[in-house]
């Protein structure tokens, strides 16, 4: 289940139901759909058989945490930095708490925004075809399809490549500048980090550097292409936001809310 350490964090037993002495299913809570508590304070199954039984008292709720990809349910103990507790189930990371960690995300946040914001204004790519060329920016870009319908495509194309990166960017700003400072959060900093998570399906800026990079392979039978700075700049940004989500430890940024 763990790696570095044992006993970190406990999965809660299999069983399809809760066979310890005085036990009584009617307590437990109908509208959820995979662990109630028991009469005897015993945190138990209620339809899924991977869930079932603790061997000991309930903990409080902010000592457990659920896998994100299969929901398998765990009582998280002490963790230290460096340390990694991953799901026993599907072995993804859960907790992986690092050293400096918060610095580290604020820096590669920075200058995510200072190449997110400088990309917007320089040369994106270049076509040149029978002595004719011609550069264009991103914002250039979006602008040629302005004209009707295609409004509608090039506002969303922009709001998804480049607008949602950028408030995704400012976001985790907003709640980790405070935190690394041994501060209290600033006001809202929990909706605010939680707004951060909800929209990351949506920031789609690595899938706008592959898609360009595609499409720009074959418009070299057409056309002399050349790549601006702001694509290698894209490229850097996607860089930057991988190794900024293997820094970001959720479980560690929402004890530190809490407190
Ligand atoms: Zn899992």
């Amino acid at each position: 289940m763990l790696s570095g350490q044992r006993n970190v964090a406990r999965v809660i037993a299999s069983s399809s139901h809760c066979d310890l002495p005085g036990h009584d299913t009617s307590s437990q809570n109908p509208k959820n759909n995979m662990a109630g508590i028991c009469s005897a304070g015993h945190c138990c199954c209620r339809a899924n058989p991977y869930l079932a039984i603790m061997e000991t008292p309930t903990p409080p709720l902010d000592e457990l945490i659920a896998c994100p990809h299969c929901d398998a349910l765990y009582h998280v103990g002490t963790i230290k930095k460096g340390e990694r507790a991953k799901c026993e189930r599907c072995h993804a990371k859960l907790i992986a708490p690092r050293k400096a960690a918060g610095a580290h995300i604020i820096a590669l946040a920075l200058a995510s925004v200072v190449l997110v914001v400088a990309a917007l204004f320089l040369p994106f790519i270049g076509i040149s075809r029978l002595g004719f060329s011609n550069q264009a920016t991103i914002l250039e870009i979006a602008w040629a399809f302005s004209g009707g319908p295609m409004l509608v495509l090039s506002l969303a194309t922009l709001g998804l490549i480049v607008g949602l990166p950028l408030m995704r960017l400012l976001l985790t700003l907003y709640t980790l500048i405070p935190l690394v400072r041994d501060r209290p959060p600033w006001p809202g900093a929990a909706r605010a980090f939680r707004l951060s998570e909800q929209l990351k399906p949506w920031s789609m800026a690595e899938i706008f550097v592959i898609g360009c990079a595609v499409s720009l392979v074959k418009l070299g039978d057409l056309a002399r292409i050349e790549l601006g700075p702001a694509f290698f700049m894209f490229a850097v940004l996607v860089v930057l936001l991988v190794i900024q989500d293997t820094f970001m430890d959720r479980w560690s940024v929402w004890k530190a809310l809490e407190k």
